[in-house]
């Protein structure tokens, strides 16, 4: 048996024991790549999801009173156990997502990072004592964790999606329900096979594969779950948002993205050709920070071009686990499927094909890498997330036009700008609605910055220390007539 296939478990883990549905039905788990069913998982409902739900608040006490270097600890283990199994780990990742397998080992690395990361925070998760503006008062703030934390992931990071939520609930004493998603369940099922070999008590971390309506609904049913994490499109998680009024749950929502990418005349043009290479085709475009829409300045623009295309041409498309390949499949045949149509449709509108343009040769779910040049904001993915390694080029004149351009839209996630010049880049920062600005860079995830959108884009940071806040109650002690 390979490596990653000791990571694979065939059943949902709550409350320390790993368990099949009470239907007995079981959901098949394919690989994109080949098209061939790798396992099953248990169809799990609402019935499991409350037992979850039980399990998790009877460890609540226990686990929110261990010690801070107790629960430090254990992170510490968290972050090595997913480290000395990055490989397997990483391919488990491969054969179910499709994403090429250095991709995959980068992805557990930083879900290990994550996890450092807030051990590290969760020795800096202080309260404060306020000066009191009554004599012989005094003002004490505390922090708390908040409680039981639901969380959904989606498909495209089914590992550092769900690390970013664990790490930070672990870390201040929150026991975790997870519920990653139905196409690529098992690197979520192995947050609890490893949250069980480093020691983790029963019912801290819980993690249910099934029907996403009746898991979602059993924890927002609950009362005893106090906050809703989601990470996924805007659609589902407007849905979660209204759902969670009733039991009034914090709610943290990461949501879909439409990134600009601006290249003005200043830029330096192999690095921004470079950046939009890794921002646009990373996980074969299937990442809500990826380049959405590229608009790049007149004087730049042809050049830009040329090397965008030359690189893109140059791209390996195949299976994640072979040699040398960049772009693995996408996820199903519903992303082909839009893909396909927001490419008609720009083609209908003026857009020109400058490569790439069809379904892959290899068949199945492979998509060729694709530029557009002459694209207008009246076409489709000018507000639609492309979600596939679609690269729609827009020319523009002036920075007025560009702020313009790239704010038109619902979304307010990752944006991106290359200039050499200072003065634009605090500019943007100021126009740009967006939760996260990368100047001069294609790549700005990092475990120590808040990642999170604005509009409709999301609620919440995960990440940075705000990563850890939004895990924490805060209370007020008024201490007086001592
Ligand atoms: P999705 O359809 O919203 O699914 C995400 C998760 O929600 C899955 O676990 C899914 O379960 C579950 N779900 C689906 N319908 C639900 C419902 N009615 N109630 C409760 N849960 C439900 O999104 P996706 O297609 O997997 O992921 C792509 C989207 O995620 C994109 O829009 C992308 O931009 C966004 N995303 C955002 C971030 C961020 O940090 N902002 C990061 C990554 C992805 P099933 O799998 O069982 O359907």
């Amino acid at each position: 048996m390979a490596d990653w296939q000791a990571w694979k478990k065939e059943a949902a883990y709550i409350g320390g024991a790993w368990i099949g549905a009470d239907s007995g039905k079981t959901i098949d788990v394919t690989n994109p790549a080949t098209g061939e069913v790798i396992g099953t998982v248990p169809a799990c409902g609402s019935e499991e999801t409350a037992r979850a739900v039980e399990a998790a608040a009877a460890a609540l006490p226990d686990f929110a009173a261990l010690s801070l270097m107790d629960r430090v600890g254990l992170l510490w283990k968290l972050h090595d156990a997913l480290m000395d199994n990055q490989a397997a780990l990483a391919e488990l990742l491969t054969v179910e997502m499709g994403k090429p397998l250095a991709e995959a080992k980068g992805e557990i690395a930083i879900g290990a990072q994550y996890v450092r990361w807030f051990a590290e925070e969760a020795r800096r998760a202080k309260g404060e004592i306020v000066p009191a503006g009554v004599t012989g008062r005094r003002i004490l703030v505390t922090k708390h964790p908040i409680g039981v934390v639901g969380m959904i992931t989606p498909w495209n990071f089914p590992s550092s999606m769900l690390a970013r939520k664990i790490a930070p609930a672990l870390a201040v004493g929150c026991p975790v329900v997870a519920k990653p998603a139905t196409a690529t369940p098992y690197s979520g099922l192995a947050w609890a096979a490893l949250a069980e070999e480093v020691g983790y008590g029963p019912g801290v971390v819980n993690v249910l594969t099934g029907s996403a309506r009746k898991i979602a609904g059993a924890m927002m049913d609950d009362a005893r779950v106090r906050k809703i994490t989601f990470t996924g499109s805007t659609e589902v998680g407007k849905e979660l948002i209204r759902q969670s009024a009733d039991t009034v749950k914090k709610v943290s929502m990461e949501l879909g993205g439409n990134a600009p990418f601006i290249v003005f005349d200043d830029a330096d043009l192999n690095a921004a050709v470079e950046g939009a290479m890794v921002s646009k085709y990373r996980n074969s475009g299937q990442t809500c920070v990826c380049a959405n829409r590229i608009y790049v300045q007149g004087g730049i623009h042809d050049a830009f071009v040329e090397k965008l295309v030359e690189k893109t041409r140059a791209m390996k498309v195949g299976d994640g686990r072979e040699d040398g390949v960049v772009q693995g499949p996408l996820i199903d045949a519903d992303a082909v499927a839009k893909v396909e149509d927001l490419l008609g449709d720009a083609k209908d509108k003026g857009a020109h094909v400058e490569c790439g343009g069809a379904p892959h040769d290899l068949g199945g779910t492979f998509y060729e890498p694709t530029v557009l040049t002459g694209c207008t904001q009246d076409m489709a993915f000018a507000q639609d997330e492309i979600f596939g390694p679609l690269a729609p080029v827009f020319k523009f004149d002036t920075e007025e036009e560009a702020i313009a351009m790239a704010n038109d839209t619902v979304f307010g996630l990752a944006s991106y700008a290359y200039t050499q010049d200072l003065g634009r880049a605090f500019r943007l920062n100021e126009g740009l609605q967006y939760g996260m600005i990368g100047i001069n860079s294609g790549l700005i995830t990092t475990v120590e910055a808040p990642f999170g959108g604005v509009k409709e884009s999301g609620l919440g940071k995960e990440g940075g220390s705000q990563g850890l806040e939004d895990y924490l109650e805060t209370k007020y002690v008024c201490i007086d007539g001592i």
